[in-house]
């Protein structure tokens, strides 16, 4: 059974840094991978695209490729979502064995301690941490004793078990960012080759940041 990666996101637009993220981490675990957009950032302004226009481009963004999906469950659900709330679904639905890994990235990662339960969720997936150069953040005392004995650099210690580890996932360094792009689209410039050609190639993909100044 492949590990499940849950890869969360506002994804507005979805990008080609996201989706090397995505293959890459597929690639090194074998594993499929669920891009999952998020409503309500906590500490982010909303986004500029609604929630199923971002669906609309993600899927748009990985048709046809093997071992990449779509999960909207956190748009669907309504209000915030805690990712504890999602995991507990997910492993209702999903053979207890199987392997579910969160992928994150590591300044998203020093800031779990401040998420609902932080603890309670190594018992219920791994943690796929993507190192990037100069993203570097600083993990607290109080999460470095609780993930010490949980490192793994072995991909098969996240695909035999289902829970419990943390890998770190050096991923090749592509500097793009959405705001990036929202900023090149709001001033009238191409994002070709920034973003998938199949959002390029579609006028009403990007058309919701043409007109925005965000
Ligand atoms: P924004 O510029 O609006 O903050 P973003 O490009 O960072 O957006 P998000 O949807 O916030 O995109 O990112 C979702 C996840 O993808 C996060 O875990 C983030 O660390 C990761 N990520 C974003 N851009 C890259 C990139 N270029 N390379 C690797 N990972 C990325």
């Amino acid at each position: 059974m492949k590990p499940l990666v849950v890869f969360g996101g506002t994804f507005d637009p979805v990008h080609v840094g996201h989706l090397r993220v995505a293959l890459e981490a597929s690639e090194f675990l074998d594993a499929d991978v669920r891009l999952m957009p998020a409503r309500t950032p906590p500490h982010r302004p909303a986004p500029v695209a609604s929630a199923e226009h971002r669906v609309a481009m993600l899927k748009r963004a990985i048709e046809g490729q093997k071992n990449l999906s779509v999960d909207a469950r956190e748009l669907l659900r309504g209000g915030p979502s805690y990712t504890l709330d999602t995991l507990i679904e997910l492993r209702a639905e999903l053979p207890a064995q199987r392997s579910i890994a969160l992928l994150l990235g590591d300044d998203a990662f020093a800031g779990l301690p401040t998420w609902h339960r932080w603890r309670d969720l190594f018992g219920l997936a791994h943690f796929v941490v993507l190192t990037r150069p100069n993203h570097g953040s600083t993990v607290s005392g109080e999460l470095d004793a609780e993930i010490a004995a949980r490192r793994t650099q072995d991909a098969d210690d996240i695909r035999r078990s289902p829970s419990g580890k943390v890998l770190n996932l050096a991923v090749t360094p592509l500097e793009v960012s959405a705001s990036a792009i929202r900023a090149i689209l709001a001033a009238g410039r191409d994002p070709r080759w920034l973003v998938p050609d199949a959002l390029v190639a579609d006028a009403a993909m990007l058309a919701p940041y043409r007109t925005s100044t965000r």
